[in-house]
């Protein structure tokens, strides 16, 4: 079923005016204010981020939040930071991404059968939002799931993305035994309503240069997620 670009740019121009979470609201604005001096020249976005891709993609990618200094500098998910150089390479191979890198809002990439979206769409201080703030932003995760109506797959980025699905999957009223959904790189799952779950560690620079993930065991998920969709 063709989803309408329309309704999901509505509800990202909603999600970018939003200002339900005071301490993210003042930490986005003070960082994009200070800067960090390599990007002196740039006028950082500093709003909420809105989601990015396909509108009608069978595959949804859920982070975390923005980066302090990538996506709340540029607008745009995943762009312009260290996660974002490991993820977008990885979206091309897997035949996801128009281009292999992301830099900025303008840079020309667009994404083919995948949507990006995070479970908070503020930058927190440390990488870590609070439950309130995570509960504050969970009903747009909510709106933009109903509006991907040929959703067959989410791909979770890291525990607390997992665990924001499962929190999405009993708002929408399935009985979810949490015991019975263990967090692991390339743990999958299907939830009451259908939709596949793969759960993948975070592209953090963390867990890239830890080599706790790699490229090849990154590239797996999304490969498994094309086959998951039925995209080939
Ligand atoms: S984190 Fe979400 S709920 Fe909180 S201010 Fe940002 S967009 Fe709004």
């Amino acid at each position: 079923m063709p989803v309408s670009p329309k309704s999901l740019e509505a509800l990202n121009a909603r999600i970018v005016a939003c200002e339900r979470c005071p301490r993210l609201r003042t930490h986005c604005t003070e960082v994009a204010r200070v800067r960090r001096r390599a990007y002196s020249d740039w006028e950082y976005w500093g709003r909420p981020v809105p989601s990015f891709g396909d509108p009608d993609a069978r595959v949804l990618a859920l982070g975390l939040a923005p980066g302090a200094h990538g996506s709340n500098r540029t607008g745009r998910p995943f762009t312009g930071d260290g996660s974002g150089d490991f993820l977008y390479p990885v979206l091309h191979e897997a035949g996801f991404a128009s281009h292999p890198r992301a830099s900025s809002r303008d840079d020309g990439l667009t994404l083919t059968g995948l949507w990006i979206t995070s479970v908070v769409r503020c930058a927190p201080p440390g990488n870590k939002p609070s439950p309130e703030e995570l509960r504050n932003c969970a009903p747009w995760v909510d709106e933009e799931i109903a509006l991907l109506k040929n959703l067959r797959v989410v791909v979770c980025l890291g525990r607390i993305a997992f665990d924001g699905l499962l929190a999405h999957e009993q708002r929408r009223g399935a009985a979810i035994v949490r015991s019975s959904y263990t967090f692991a790189h390339g743990a999958e799952y299907t939830l009451p309503s259908g939709l596949a779950v793969i759960a993948s560690y975070h592209p953090s620079l963390q867990n890239t240069n830890t080599g706790k993930l790699t490229r090849p065991m990154f590239f797996e998920i999304f490969k498994r997620a094309r086959q998951l969709a039925g995209l080939g």
